[in-house]
């Protein structure tokens, strides 16, 4: 080999190992972009896995609604969430007031009687729709959302062949959810949080048919008597005052005798609702045995008490009652009160609650000898 070879030759390697150099740093670089990404992509694996736990291990509907809200946001770096439910006869809503669930703390969850229209087509969304927002399109998805997302996806929560609602997700990001883009992850997502909730709201409603009396539909005596404990408590951190009603129907058996036991159950049912017409969401109204009724009134003093009783008897003994058989009927009721402020709200709970009922059930006593259909208190 000619010297000059030789030298052509080792500027020929040192090339090759420059670019053998290149081509490493190159695949260096690539290797730990992986290297990243796969990291990146624990850690989103990890989060979403945490989130799956949270909501899965959800046990009461304020505990998911709390958690799709405050955690998926954040795992899914989103903007906005909002969150629809399907209520078609309003039962929902009126069990979750019931079990005093208070649904102003979500503003993004909203409640609607029918399907929400997806497209200009006018059909009902199947399958998660991911778009560019357009206020006419999608509006009534982000209704609850001041700022309005610029890229969406709309998820609506199957249950078998049963549609339950909407979760919506926004982004300020216009590409973030772009119509080609695969939605595998998203329809897991939806399956899993429409099977959370299916599972909430069950227990919410195994708990409300515990705590109900099925023929009036008002709260049963262990709610009240629950209920009771925890608005003396209350009363008592809050300093307020606190009353309490005990109504009982005047000469129910009457009623029975005249009209039959399904003319006496007509009575009572319409006695409860007329009962819960003139109270507030924050009261708890109960049925306490045959045809005694309890209510407890939050934040109210005697003379507010009073008014809220004469009502009660007012639009009792004002309107006859109507019969499912045929016919109407007619009756009153009696009604004792009692109130304690923040001054009397002293000692064991549990013993201040017995008291309140056993004063109330003595004015009632008092209303009943003095001749019926009138409001006593002590
Ligand atoms: P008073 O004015 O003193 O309260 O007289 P009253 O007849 O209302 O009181 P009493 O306690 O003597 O009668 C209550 C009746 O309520 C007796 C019972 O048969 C009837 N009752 C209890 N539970 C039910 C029910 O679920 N349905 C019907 N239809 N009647 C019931
Ligand atoms: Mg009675
Ligand atoms: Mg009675």
């Amino acid at each position: 080999m000619t010297p000059t070879e030789n030298q052509g030759e080792s500027q020929i390697n040192q090339i090759d190992v420059l670019q053998l150099q290149h081509e490493n740093q190159v695949l260096r670089a690539r290797l730990q972009d992986l290297l990243e990404q796969a990291h990146r992509n624990q850690n989103i694996m990890a989060r979403h896995q945490s989130f799956d736990l949270k909501i899965i291990g959800a046990n009461s509907f304020r505990e998911l609604v709390v958690n799709i809200f405050s955690s998926l946001a954040i795992t899914s770096e989103l903007d906005v969430v909002s969150l629809i439910l399907l209520d078609r006869l309003g039962d929902l809503q009126q069990m979750l007031a019931d079990l005093k669930i208070d649904i102003n703390e979500f503003p993004h969850l909203t409640f609607v009687r029918t399907p929400l229209k997806s497209h200009k087509t006018d059909a009902v969304l199947n399958k998660p729709l991911l778009a560019h927002y357009q206020s006419k399109v999608h509006g009534a998805f982000f209704s609850s959302c001041s700022k309005k997302p610029s890229s969406i996806a709309l998820i609506p929560l199957w249950r078998q062949d049963r549609l339950i609602g909407y979760l919506n997700l926004g982004s300020f990001v216009a590409d973030r959810f772009l119509p080609n883009m695969a939605t595998d992850f998203i329809e897991r997502l939806g399956s899993i949080i429409a099977v959370c909730l299916e599972n909430v709201i069950n227990n919410e409603r195994l708990t409300y048919i515990g705590l109900t009396d099925p023929l009036t539909n008002v709260s049963n005596r262990r709610y009240v008597e629950q209920r009771m404990l925890e608005e003396i408590a209350r009363a008592r951190r809050q300093k307020y005052s606190i009353s309490c009603m005990y109504l009982d129907i005047d000469f129910f058996k009457k009623i029975n005798d005249q009209y039959g036991h399904q003319g006496g159950d007509d009575v009572l049912k319409e006695v409860a609702k007329r009962i819960k017409a003139e109270l507030r969401l924050s009261d708890t109204l109960g049925r306490f045995g045959g045809e005694e009724f309890v209510v407890v009134l939050v934040n109210t003093d005697m003379q507010d008490a009073l008014l809220v009783a004469e009502r009660i008897r007012k639009s009792i003994a004002s309107q006859p009652f109507n019969l499912s058989a045929s016919g109407t009927c007619e009756t009153t009721i009696s009604i004792g009160l009692t109130s304690i402020d923040d001054n009397s709200n002293q000692g064991e709970t549990a013993n201040v609650a017995n008291e309140m009922l056993w004063r109330a059930d003595q004015a009632l006593y008092v209303a009943k000898n003095e001749g019926r259909n009138q409001v006593r208190c002590t």
